[in-house]
């Protein structure tokens, strides 16, 4: 292994004390006084306590944003003064870049060069780019006809007002993406928050909480309860008292949230599952699409609901696009995400460990070919071997489900109505990818296949201007660019008659 990279002094202090929540300005212990494990991936060993937060500590939180909803200075607050503050957030999130990176190291596994190049970048920028959107949040003015009063004039207009008191529940594989993401929009358009960071990587969350802080935000305006999706999660889905909730996880659970939010109606947005097809034409340039089929999939450790977890390649080249993305996962160093020569990390649990393999032992014992990789890597830390199966079927669960690792299924086919029908077989929409050189083809294929975002000659390439989100069952309402604005502000409509 390479000299390990030196962990930013500021993080190894946040990770060597224990971490309480913030509600209302303060950090503070959980009721119960309860304290949980959050351990380092590419090891096992823990890595901090935190405060585990449960249905009192929610109650305690929405109380507090409620009250700073209804009153208080971010009630009065110019929007001028809320962009400038949400802009300075992305400011304190590059200053602390090291120290961020460090965090999600640590905390979920991922290379530290990945963190600090890519997650903690976009996550500035989505603050960057939110902090404009709050002097814009304006109405329209309407001459509405009304038939039934020929004689009577009339002005109105309409009004963009927050939504109110926001809970999020996030997830573990971006853990401070996926915070910025949803605090951005809440916080440019006037919302107070609940988070619930993911049990798994709740540090670099709580860090930003602090910088957020910093940045000017009142208290009360962003609470952060850590604790267990079943517990605080699941209180805070269905509090009464919660405006909207906006969640990012496994299909599974936002169908839970659905019936938790049934309770007083509250609106949801759900960025859920993926199975998402890739597709290699034969007119590809293969030099790009092999490699970018390869990071497609193996991108963080295949921990992305977009991953493109289904390859499809036209039948003349499949051999060798098989081969190039088979050679291109041996040539990726597995290793802890410290050591600079490391590509891959591990995966962020043992349970994540063991689910992966359960796929991978399922499949084998389905007659799926593991061309390369199909085991975990011997521990200590919760490592998989990049995997590439061939001889799959639409009915097997490695191509059926969504598997949330390093593993993808590769299949031929023969003309474009094959894979069409073939890619939108899934119960989900989330994302797809086209390689062709072919621009009538390339348009005709993303027109066709049912997913929010489809990605032309790359693959995941993410942007806070690019809204993100699923067909079917891959979620309801989008992430960034304007329309996430939609998702936490009401339209009120004012009629006045002359
Ligand atoms: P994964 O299965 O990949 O861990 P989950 O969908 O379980 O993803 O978790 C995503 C987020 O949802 C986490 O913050 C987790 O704590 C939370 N969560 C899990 N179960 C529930 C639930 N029943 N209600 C609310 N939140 C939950």
């Amino acid at each position: 292994m390479a000299t390990e990279i030196q962990i930013d002094e500021r993080a190894r202090e946040f990770v060597g004390s224990e971490r309480p929540m913030l509600i209302g300005g303060d950090w503070v212990n959980s009721a119960s006084g309860k304290t949980f494990e959050v351990f380092n991936p590419a090891t096992g060993e823990v890595l901090a306590n935190v405060a585990e937060g449960d249905s009192e500590d929610i109650d305690r939180a929405v109380k507090t944003a409620r009250a700073a909803f209804e009153g208080g200075p971010w009630a009065k607050m110019s929007p001028s003064e809320r962009g400038r503050i949400v802009h300075r957030i992305g400011d304190l999130i590059l200053e602390h870049g090291d120290e961020l990176a460090a965090l999600e190291t640590l905390d979920n596994g991922k290379p530290f060069a990945i963190a600090r190049a890519a997650d903690v970048p976009l996550a500035a920028d989505l603050f960057h780019y939110m902090a404009g959107f709050a002097t814009k949040l304006d109405g329209r003015t309407i001459a509405p006809t009304v038939p039934y009063m020929p004689d009577a004039e009339w002005h109105a207009y309409t009004l963009r007002e927050p939504i109110g008191v926001v809970g999020q529940i996030i997830p573990w594989n971006f853990p401070l993406l996926m915070a910025a993401w949803k605090l951005g929009p809440a916080l440019t358009t006037g919302c107070t928050i609940v988070l619930k960071p993911a049990e798994q990587t709740p540090l670099s969350a709580l860090r930003l909480a602090e910088l957020i802080l910093e940045a000017g935000v009142p208290e009360g305006v962003l609470n952060v309860v850590t604790g267990f999706g079943e517990t605080a999660g699941a209180a805070l889905a269905a509090h009464d008292d919660v405006n909207k909730v906006a969640f990012t996880g496994s299909t599974e659970v936002g169908k839970e949230i659905v019936k938790a939010a049934a309770g007083n109606l509250k609106k949801l947005t759900l960025e859920l599952g993926g199975k998402s097809p890739n597709v290699v034409y034969s007119d590809a340039d293969m030099e790009d699409a092999i490699p970018g089929a390869a990071n497609a999939i193996f991108f963080n450790h295949g921990q992305c609901c977009a991953a493109g977890s289904r390859l499809f390649v036209e039948h003349e080249h499949y051999d060798e696009v098989l081969e190039g993305v088979s050679k291109h996962a041996d040539s990726i160093k597995v290793g802890s995400g410290l050591d600079p020569d490391t590509d891959m990390g591990p995966l962020v649990s043992q349970e994540q460990q063991d689910r992966v393999t359960g796929f991978l032992d399922q499949g084998k014992s389905d007659g799926a070919k593991a061309v390369t990789g199909g085991s975990a890597v011997d521990g200590p830390g919760y490592f998989v071997q990049p995997t590439v199966l061939s001889d799959t079927s639409a009915d097997m669960s490695v191509e059926a489900e969504e598997i949330f690792g390093p593993v993808v299924t590769v299949k031929p086919f023969k003309d474009t109505d094959e894979l069409i029908g073939a890619g939108n077989g899934t119960a989900y929409g989330l994302a797809a990818g086209v390689w062709t050189k072919d621009i009538s083809k390339a348009h005709r294929t993303a027109k066709a296949l049912r997913a929010g975002t489809v990605w032309v000659n790359c693959y995941n390439v993410f942007d806070a201007s690019l809204p993100f989100g699923g067909y079917k069952e891959s979620g309801w309402g989008r992430e960034m660019g304007s329309e996430v604005l939609e998702c936490y502000t009401e339209t009120k409509s004012v009629c006045v008659q002359i």
